[in-house]
């Protein structure tokens, strides 16, 4: 009902413009503000509406009246003066229109902030394709060919240009550390960020598609100590100052050992709640050292390099971070969602 209020005034407002003499004036006022007009109409029609927005409508109709009210005047000083070429915005006494400032969306924002905090210590951005070929995402990642994730059933196989060679939506955002080794000696210090694929089954907690950071640091005497150091100094300017990590032991087919980071609750403070399943403990991301058998790949020595790398998916820490119920909410372009971030 109040939408069909803010059509009228975006009329009135329309009409106002095209008054240029004493007739469509009285034209005007015919047809808005007369005793016969459209907002007498509107007003008499407030019994009809319905108890529950009575009162917003009625409020919303009385400020539509007084607007027309002011256009009239505004006009009518006008035209008595003389002029009838020319555009209202010359009374700068006029309220001013509003406008909604658009920003950016959630996704956005956390991409920006975790690029910031890694691009402080030194870390470089690269971006891979979303197009991969299987080597890149699978066998140059020590992911052999019987391993359950190049099953059809987890990845989107597509065909490409080279009729020998098997294409993917990638499933991770790591590839992009092979094609970096590809192209530089050590040291190297880049993220990945991007979208990955996976055929999932779209739930409140899973998408087919999804946005990951990946971390690589490789570069002589590279310590499982600085991977702690550097993913503890992200957790806490991200999550805050407080916020307590922990690693717990894990498998990669391409790092070595492996980890994933986790953070304490922030709903229940490691008490343990429904959220963290009641551990206390929330988990944001996988590590490990580079495999050596990675290093083959991309020739580097392993007896003389060593590395790092991470990798996070963003939707899940955002749900973490915001305690946010379901990860469609991200893709539903929901204003109501989107203008609380
Ligand atoms: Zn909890």
């Amino acid at each position: 009902m109040i939408d069909n209020l803010e059509k009228f005034k975006k009329e009135i407002e329309e009409k106002a413009s095209q008054i240029t003499s004493p007739e469509a004036l009285e034209e005007f006022r015919l047809y808005y503000l007369s005793r016969k007009g459209l907002l007498n109409d509107l007003f008499e029609n407030l019994k009809n509406i319905d108890k529950s927005i009575k009162g917003s409508y009625g409020k919303a109709l009385n400020d539509l009246k007084n607007f027309a009210i002011e256009i009239f005047e505004v006009k009518s000083k006008y035209i008595s003066k003389g002029k009838t070429k020319g555009s209202m915005i010359d009374d700068y006494t006029l309220p001013g229109k509003t406008f909604n400032t658009g920003s950016k969306h959630l996704l956005t924002q956390a991409l920006e902030d975790i690029t910031k905090i890694f691009e402080r210590i030194g870390f470089k951005v690269y971006e891979g394709p979303e197009i991969e070929d299987e080597y890149h995402n699978f066998d140059a990642l020590n992911t052999p060919d019987y391993h359950p994730s190049r099953d059809m059933q987890d990845t989107f196989y597509i065909s490409g240009k080279d009729k020998d060679k098997k294409y993917l939506l990638r499933t991770h955002t790591s590839p992009g550390q092979i094609r970096v080794m590809e192209n530089q000696q050590p040291p190297v210090r880049v993220i990945v960020p991007g979208k990955s694929y996976r055929n999932e089954a779209i739930s409140s907690r899973s998408l087919s598609m999804f946005h990951q950071v990946e971390g690589l640091y490789v570069d002589k005497n590279v310590t499982f100590r600085e991977l702690k150091g550097t993913l503890d100094f992200f957790a806490k300017e991200f999550f805050g100052k407080d916020i307590k990590t922990r690693l717990r032991p894990s498998f990669f087919p391409f790092t070595e050992p492996s980890g994933e980071m986790d953070v304490e609750c922030f709903l229940c403070k490691s008490k343990g709640c429904r959220i963290c399943k009641y551990t206390g403990w929330l988990e944001i991301l996988g590590c490990g050292m580079v495999d050596p058998d990675v290093f083959k790949f991309v020739n580097y020595d392993p007896e003389v390099y060593s590395g790092f790398a991470f990798g996070m998916g963003i939707e899940r820490t955002l749900l973490i971070r915001h305690g946010i119920p379901d990860i469609r909410m991200f893709y539903e372009n929901d204003v109501r969602f989107l203008k609380q971030f």
